[in-house]
């Protein structure tokens, strides 16, 4: 049978991973978070003296990309994929607020997107892989057969984000959270490489009022009628 690229695009926190992550388990595919590798970059300017939050160090970053090696392995807890920066799990560093502050910035820079673009490409040569992220329909697989493109309000995303800290029990501010999520939906939105925007032919989910549940239903659905037209999809 054959695999399709399925690409999930969207905002932050329209909670795309959680579905992207469900589904590919639900039908036997790999899961790649795009973002966590551009998050892991930014892990590694902030450790490295690269990006202070006011200025990138661009030269120095230039040079440090051969030396920033990321990597998933399945956590067996979790039954999901954690990243590794250098082989070592840096899942939970990259998730703080520090890092989804400075992402973006590092985000719009071509070199990085060059490199990451690239990896991402070459975990999805044998197709069967789901990827969520920014550019994925657009950038990384333009030929995926199935695009879905994610958005909900912003007071929603930042409640839902606020929600999934405190229930690790991370401390949270939801003001700081809904100035995080609308700051980054302008950076990625304008910048030069590679733009968030929907592409052409992906389908539109708003998920303002539904819940996860929902969501994952209605992707699985999309992938049974891609399936349902090519008997040879599996
Ligand atoms: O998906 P997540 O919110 O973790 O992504 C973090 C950031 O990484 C985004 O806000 C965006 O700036 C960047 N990103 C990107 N292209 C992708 C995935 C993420 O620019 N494909």
């Amino acid at each position: 049978m054959k695999k399709i690229t399925i690409a999930i695009d969207g905002f932050s926190s329209c909670g795309k991973s959680t579905m992207a992550k469900d589904l590919a388990r639900e039908i036997g595919y790999i899961y790649i978070d795009s973002g966590a590798m551009y998050r892991a970059v930014t892990l590694y300017s902030i450790r490295n003296g690269i990006f202070d939050g006011d200025t990138i160090d661009i030269e120095k970053l230039k040079k440090a990309m051969k030396d920033i090696k990321i990597s998933f392995r399945l956590n067996p807890q979790t039954g999901r994929p954690d990243t590794f920066l250098n082989n070592v799990n840096v899942e939970k560093e990259i998730r703080t607020m520090e890092v989804s502050s400075k992402v973006s910035p590092i985000s719009t820079l071509d070199f990085v997107r060059h490199e990451m673009v690239a990896q991402q490409q070459a975990m999805g040569k044998e197709k069967g892989i789901v990827m969520d992220g920014r550019d994925i329909g657009t950038t990384v697989f333009p030929n995926a057969e199935l695009k879905v493109f994610v958005t909900a309000s912003p007071e929603i995303r930042a409640q839902r984000r606020y929600d999934e800290l405190k229930a690790k029990g991370e401390e949270a501010c939801f003001e700081d959270i809904l100035k995080n999520v609308k700051q980054r939906d302008e950076i990625d939105q304008n910048r030069a490489v590679s733009p968030l925007r929907k592409a052409e032919d992906a389908l539109l989910l708003d998920n303002t009022n539904l819940t996860i549940e929902q969501q994952k239903e209605w992707l699985m659905q999309q992938f049974q009628s891609v399936a349902d037209n090519d008997k040879t999809i599996a």
